[in-house]
């Protein structure tokens, strides 16, 4: 049987551990933390730094292929491995979504729509772009942002000032903000032979930046949802992407809006396990093994909330809830705004 390597020992290297496990590879976890949530369910954990350059080797040469969970692999990193073992998705995918600009001109180059935006370094860039773009407007540094860190929302342009402070320094992105009815995401997967496939487009819920919940089937059209599969294929196909990615979308009057895209499972993917015999696990492990993709058709509709900080307290009673799945990331120590697990609530017989 083949090894998987992953990079990155979070909840989704833990998943995507269990999904590579249940099909018969074994698993490296590359990870510096070390009670990590995929350190439990992995073979081998290589528990060491990124620029540790020996470490880096010995993962590379004890796996088969390499994939990853989170898209801020430093690309000192990424040379060294890929000279090694092919590493999927691609480094094209990682080069692009590793910052926002770049994100944003690869979208807008492919025709799909975005937020108008404009590269901010200082006082007079963001002066210009809320000149051109208007306001409400959302400051966002250009790298290693999630659930909402490192953005500041300009409400009128004398927020300029403190919203510029809030970036520190580092090389920001204006967005105008998208009078939006609500978010939907598209998780898509590609296949070494070039199949595409797209799971159903889940309507995601955001509370303080994080993701809430996601639910299917989303509030969508016939033809918004062909627009949701087309768009995908085509930011797929573009990259030559093999694995899973997630697409998130803002709904419009005047049609979908590309939010961002991450090249890897996706939060907002994880109603999959109980709503299709194959999940965004299993697919992107396929993907990855050259395997051909499965059936990601759902067959239920499903509620996923995650669960986040103290909403661990309410464990007790979900689990002895009637049609809860429970998933739980098996971290030792909870803090508000960290994501503990999350419970997929499906409806028997719908789908
Ligand atoms: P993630 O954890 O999804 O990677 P992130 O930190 O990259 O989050 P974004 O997805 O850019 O953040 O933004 C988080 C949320 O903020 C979005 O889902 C949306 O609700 C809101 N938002 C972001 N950009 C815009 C925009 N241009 N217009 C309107 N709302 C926006
Ligand atoms: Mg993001
Ligand atoms: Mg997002």
């Amino acid at each position: 049987g083949a090894t998987i390597g992953i990079l990155g020992g979070g909840q989704l290297g833990r998943m995507l551990s269990v999904a590579a496990s249940r099909l018969g590879f074994r698993t490296c976890i590359f990870e510096p933390g070390d009670d990590c949530p995929a350190s439990h369910v992995t073979d081998r954990h290589f528990r060491a730094d990124y620029d540790d350059e020996a470490a880096l080797r010995a993962f590379a040469e004890a796996v088969d292929v390499i994939t990853y969970e989170f898209e801020n692999i430093p690309t000192s990193a990424l040379d060294i491995l890929d000279a090694l073992r092919p590493i999927r998705p691609g480094r094209e995918a990682l080069r692009i979504s590793q910052d926002r600009m770049t994100e944003k001109d690869f979208l807008s180059g492919l025709g799909l729509a975005t937020a108008p935006y404009a590269a901010v370094d200082n006082a007079d860039d963001l002066a210009a772009a809320i000149g051109r773009i208007g306001t409400p407007a959302i400051l966002k540094t250009r790298r290693f942002g999630y659930d909402g860190k490192g953005q500041a929302r300009i409400m009128a342009p004398g927020d300029a000032q403190q919203a510029l402070a809030d970036m520190a320094g580092a090389p920001a992105i204006l967005e105008g903000f998208v009078k939006f009815s609500h978010e939907v995401s598209i998780i898509a997967a590609r296949g070494a032979d070039g199949a595409v496939s797209c799971f159903d487009p889940g309507e995601n819920v955001h509370r303080d930046g994080i993701l809430r919940s996601t639910t299917v089937p989303a509030r969508l059209s016939p033809a918004q949802r062909t627009d949701a599969v087309l768009l995908a294929a085509n930011i797929l196909n573009a990259l030559e992407y093999v694995g899973v990615m997630g697409v998130e979308l803002f709904v419009t009057p005047r049609g979908l809006i590309v939010n961002e895209i991450a090249p890897r499972v996706h939060n907002s993917g994880h109603w999959t396990q109980n709503g299709c015999a194959v999940d965004q696990f299993e697919q992107h492990i396929r993907a990855v093994a050259g395997w051909p993709l499965g059936d990601g058709k759902r067959h239920s509709d499903v509620v996923m909330e995650n669960l986040i900080g103290d909403d661990i307290d309410r464990i007790p009673q979900i689990a002895r809830e009637a049609h809860a799945a429970l998933h739980l990331y098996g971290k030792v120590t909870c803090k508000p705004g960290r994501k503990m697990g999350h419970v997929n609530r499906v409806k028997p017989g719908a789908g």
